[in-house]
């Protein structure tokens, strides 16, 4: 039984072993090192689809494929696929057993149980859903790892252990992780986190869409699912493009009438200033928590697809005078990181010496009234980027004369306005001895690496009360959470042999809706060919079918 590491993105998941001493990342049954998060439901085949082909599907099947469901992990959002309510949960079920299966087939041996890395500023209800997407998967996740500090720990993997203090930023494609790291001897230590979960590669996509929209007359609203995915689609491919060039040609044909616009760098810079001007607010608020300056940082990490971006690169190294560092790859060290963990976790002897010490990315505290104005308030008692494990206590008092209990509500956020935080739930305390006086308690709480809080509660003679509060509390009951199961594993998920046809039938229709008349004519008799071929039987046959239909979708689309 094998454990593996998996940065589990917004865009794209990826999974590492551990092999011949090192970490290596896991191939999928194309070959590739990162599967789409992508899920979508094929009608005509009656199977879930799972990665590259449910990306592919994207264009031509706007209703039957979802995609960047992380965004929504730890909220209550339902999706619907195949007359099915999916969330979040379910949806990351579906990556996760494919991941599963691709670890599986690559390693030749069964892998039950994983490391997932999460993104810094996930609160407990999003790490919880995470760990059960897994189970709902079949792997077991004891720990999840900080996405900032499987960077740190990657960079530190490749770069050697010397004692340093590293800002991580990690751009992806839905979130902003910057963090501050620090190692010394075998100790990664986080000083600090901040982040920004609203922000990422996808909103690059959005405005160069927007602007190619208004340059061609066109209202994104007004336009087909399938007409704006496709504009999504040139957006991001010319965005990439720029990271590379300094300028690009963006074309589609929108109803028959064809479009075109051209975009560079500097055009990019003045559309996404916006989006620019909020990658520094992280930046300076994890220098600020950690009470320090950029002077002290000795290297500046960037990881994340979306900090390939020339632009975004410069506007880093203009807003903190610092070059980042170009060794680490961006794309691939977290998984690399998450994977190296599963190692640590696994007491490999080289490894055994690392310790990772994690803080707590939120603040913890209770409801409060307020004595002068008797709001209802949020009382913190342990502060954001604490060191786990940790202890701290409060004192309070009662609010009123001979009060008989005391009803505790445990928050977990930022705001000063309770209704903004998330509600961990409540402890009831009866108070034996009423007084005329209000009485004087002690709320202690202890917040452990797991995400399991104890709240203590004494008054001045002693203990009165406490409650454990896990992060594994779901909103789902035992028989929902049993129901997603059983859905789960019965459900049919296209398999690794017939990917590879599917993705080639997917990318022709995408193909053929991008497509001209004359073009389309052709597209539509190769396909056709393929698709007949796959009922011949003639291993010949469809070798030939799908070599002629592939070669033609490449010439189409520029690819050879
Ligand atoms: P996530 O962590 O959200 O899964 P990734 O780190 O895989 O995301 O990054 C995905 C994002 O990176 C996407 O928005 C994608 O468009 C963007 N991206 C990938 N490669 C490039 C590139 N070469 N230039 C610019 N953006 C890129
Ligand atoms: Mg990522």
């Amino acid at each position: 039984m094998a454990i593996i590491g998996i940065d589990l993105g917004t865009t794209n998941s990826l999974a590492v072993c551990w092999k011949n001493d090192k970490p290596v990342l896991i191939r999928n049954s194309f070959n590739e090192t990162s599967t789409p998060s992508v899920v979508g439901y094929d009608k005509e085949n009656e199977t879930y689809v799972v990665g590259a082909v449910a990306n592919e599907r994207l264009i031509t099947h706007p209703n039957d494929t979802i995609s960047e469901f992380k965004r929504c992990m730890g909220q209550n959002m339902e999706f619907m696929l195949n007359n099915r309510k999916e969330t979040s949960v379910s949806l990351s079920s579906y990556v996760l057993k494919k991941i599963k299966e691709d670890a599986e087939a690559f390693l030749g041996e069964e892998v039950d149980e994983a490391i997932i890395s999460v993104p810094a500023y996930f609160n407990d209800k999003a790490r919880s859903d995470t760990k059960l997407a897994a189970e709902l998967a079949g792997l077991r996740v004891d720990r999840l790892i900080n996405e900032p500090s499987a960077a740190a720990l990657s960079y530190l993997y490749s770069n050697g252990f010397e004692d340093q203090t590293l800002l991580i930023i990690d751009f992806g494609g839905g979130t902003l992780d910057v963090s501050l790291v620090e190692t010394f001897d075998n100790i990664i230590e986080i000083l600090a986190v901040a982040g920004n979960n609203e922000l990422g590669g996808k909103d690059f996509n959005e405005v160069i869409a927007e602007y190619f929209c208004k340059q061609s007359g066109l209202v994104m609203d007004a336009l087909r699912l399938q007409d704006k995915a496709l504009i999504y689609k040139i957006a991001e491919k010319a965005k990439i493009h720029l990271s590379k060039s300094m300028s690009t040609i963006m074309t589609a044909t929108i109803e028959g009438k064809d479009y075109s616009v051209s975009i560079d760098n500097n055009k990019l810079i003045k559309l996404c200033s916006n989006i620019f001007s909020k990658i520094k607010a992280p930046i300076d608020k994890v220098l600020r928590d950690a009470r320090t300056t950029i002077d002290d940082i000795d290297d500046i990490v960037l990881v994340g697809g979306s900090s390939k971006m020339p632009t975004v690169r410069a506007f880093i190294k203009e807003v903190t005078g610092k070059a980042p560092n170009t060794n680490v790859n961006p794309d691939t060290a977290i998984a690399l990181g998450a994977g190296i963990f599963a190692e640590i976790k696994n007491r490999n002897m080289d490894l055994k010496d690392i310790i990772m010490t994690d803080i707590c990315p939120f603040s913890l505290g209770v409801a409060t009234c307020d004595s002068m104005t008797g709001d209802i308030i949020t009382e913190f008692i342990i502060n954001r980027n604490s060191s786990l494990p940790c202890t701290r206590q409060k004192t309070f008092y009662t609010m009123s004369p001979m009060q008989e209990s005391i009803r505790i509500q445990i928050y977990q956020g930022e705001s000063i306005v309770v209704s903004k935080n998330l509600c961990l739930g409540e402890l009831m305390i009866d108070l034996a001895h009423p007084t005329k006086e209000k009485q004087m308690i002690t709320i202690k709480m202890s917040y452990d690496i797991n995400g399991i809080l104890i709240v203590d509660v004494e008054d001045k003679d002693g203990h009165i009360g406490d409650k454990v509060f896990m992060s594994k509390d779901t909103d789902l009951s035992p028989e929902e959470i049993n129901k997603m199961r059983e859905r789960i594993k019965a459900a049919s998920i296209l398999g690794r042999e017939e990917e590879k046809n599917a993705l080639l039938i997917a990318r022709a229709e995408r193909v053929f809706e991008e497509s001209l008349e004359q073009e389309r004519q052709i597209i539509l008799a190769f396909l056709m060919q393929f698709k007949a071929s796959l009922t011949s039987n003639s291993l010949k046959a469809i070798n030939e079918a799908y070599t002629k239909l592939k070669d033609l979708l490449d010439n189409i689309e520029g690819r050879n």
